[in-house]
């Protein structure tokens, strides 16, 4: 499979051609940012990492039944993924509070959110993704009304799929991100699912394991991300 020209270059992945119209390649780079782009670092082995994770799990939830992008990995920091065209919002499923709903409602850090809650998120840099609801989704033909319910009933099934998994290794999923897309008339899951766009908790001691590393300058950024593929048993290379 040979990489063709760049067609995307994100935060921290870059995507290009294939010599398969209907596929692209996901290159996971070593950059990691938060705050909008403000502030970006380098972690060695970053991309390995990401992109291992994220086959992992595309792997198990594709398993589960959930549809995903996720095609086949093609190295050790690049994945092939089916062509997507992407619906500009993020879905946001929280288990427990962290983050900007602690911030946004005055709740307090890991209280249980029970059942758990799903907010919908713009995907607009310039605007600082801001919080949307349905009728924004519908108003402004983000998706229909149906790709709205599909995405909801994925989001869902992804938290039951993923929460078992990690709470067989020690760890709560306390919140995570997903994006879809369309292909062929099926609403998928795409963009990615790593540590960067999730927030993992060390079940016993509530150790964050994620991103948080990086935003509230804890330190082990990447020591914990290969602590939790380590736990969930990715094969990293
Ligand atoms: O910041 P907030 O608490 O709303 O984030 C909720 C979850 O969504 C976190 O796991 C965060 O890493 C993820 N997220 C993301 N990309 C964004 C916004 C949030 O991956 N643009």
């Amino acid at each position: 499979m040979n990489k063709g020209k760049e067609l995307y270059s994100g935060k921290a992945k870059s995507v290009y051609l294939s010599d398969d119209p209907g596929a692209l390649v996901m290159h996971f780079r070593d950059d990691t940012s938060a705050f909008d782009g403000e502030k970006v670092v380098q972690f060695a082995r970053k991309g390995r990492v990401n992109n291992q994770f994220n086959a992992f799990i595309m792997q198990r939830l594709e398993q589960a039944g959930v549809p995903t992008h996720f095609i086949r990995q093609l190295g050790p920091d690049e994945s092939l993924v089916r062509r997507l065209e992407m619906i500009p919002v993020e879905c946001v499923i929280r288990n427990l509070a962290a983050g900007s709903l602690c911030r946004r409602l005055g709740v307090t850090e890991g209280e249980a959110l029970t059942p758990p809650t799903l907010e919908f998120f713009l995907k607009n840099d310039r605007l600082h993704d801001p919080m949307i609801n349905e009728s924004h989704i519908r108003t402004f033909a983000w998706a229909t009304e149906s790709e709205v319910e599909r995405m909801k009933v994925l989001s869902y099934k992804v938290n039951e799929v993923l929460k078992r998994l990690f709470s067989d290794a020690g760890l709560l999923l306390v919140d995570y991100k997903l994006e879809f897309g369309r292909s062929e008339g099926e609403l998928v899951l795409g963009d990615e699912f790593t540590p960067d766009g999730c927030r993992l908790w060390d079940a016993t001691t509530r150790e964050k394991l994620d991103k948080d590393r990086f935003r509230q300058d804890l330190g082990g950024v990447i020591e914990a991300y290969e602590e939790v593929a380590r736990r969930i048993g990715v094969p990293l290379a």
